[in-house]
């Protein structure tokens, strides 16, 4: 059986304080050997700090994005080593907004993968189709696409470690959510990819989050879903009350 994830993705959004108090708020009850993964990917500013505040609790933070090099003159760029050097165990790889505002491309999130195996970082990779791409029928070519570049060269035993995030793009900070029925029926084309791609048993361990204006009023309903193991969650993932009840419904 797969085990529910619910990572919250809080964007650029607020400070080393609250960030850090955010931690201290839910740590207590989100207990060591909870029945759900809990990540909190905040930006790097924060990781170090909401790390420390988060021992001892099963509340784990990620990265939102990374380079594919080790190191070296990339001005402003943040190294998979430095992530693993303060054993940040997530990180978002792929997330539209780095595809569309940062020149993210297949190539890139593929040696990124590559690079969070290397430095034994789990890489949560998102895809998802535009609107216009939904309208005239390429959901399922455009996932693919994603999905076999994405995951080129990896291993079955790397692969059954990624975390694929389906996020239909026009459903992303909009309030206009996927249906359950259709993220589903989305999360089980990747996986029927997957198992294409290596064997079913590969496939089955993938764990495959929805994400798309997800909040605690629906997201019983994805969770209820076959193929969804959990949620990839931006907007309702700042506030603690809110954050928790993603966690609870996840469990
Ligand atoms: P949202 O963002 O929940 O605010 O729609 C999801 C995401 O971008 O991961």
């Amino acid at each position: 059986m797969r085990k529910p994830i619910i990572a919250g993705n809080w964007k650029m959004n607020k400070t080393h304080e609250e960030a850090v108090s955010f931690i201290e708020d839910i740590k207590e009850k989100v207990p060591a050997g909870s029945k759900v993964d809990t990540v909190v990917c905040a930006p790097a500013l924060f990781l170090k700090s909401m790390n420390d505040a988060s021992e001892g609790s099963d509340v784990a933070v990620g990265a939102q994005t990374m380079h594919f090099e080790d190191n070296g003159a990339f001005t402003g760029e943040i190294s998979p080593e430095a992530l693993a050097d303060l054993s940040i165990p997530y990180v978002i790889i792929g997330h539209s907004e780095r595809r569309e505002m940062f020149n993210e491309t297949d190539d890139s999130v593929n040696k990124k993968l590559h690079a969070a195996f290397n430095h034994k970082l789990v890489p949560i990779m998102c895809c998802g189709e535009t609107l216009e791409e939904r309208e005239s029928d390429k959901t399922e070519s455009v996932v693919r696409g994603q999905v076999e570049k994405g995951f080129a060269g990896l291993s079955k035993e790397q692969a059954a470690q990624v975390v694929v995030a389906y996020e239909p793009i026009w459903a992303i900070g909009t309030g206009k959510s996927s249906t359950a029925k259709d993220a589903n029926e989305t999360c089980g084309t990747i996986r029927r990819i997957l198992s294409e791609l290596y064997d079913q048993e590969t496939a089955e361990a993938v764990r495959i989050q929805y994400g798309g204006s997800v909040k605690p009023e629906n997201i019983g309903g994805y969770m209820a879903m076959e193929h969804i193991d959990g949620a990839l969650v931006g907007g309702a993932s700042l506030k603690p009350d809110a954050f928790l009840q993603l966690v609870e419904a996840g469990s």
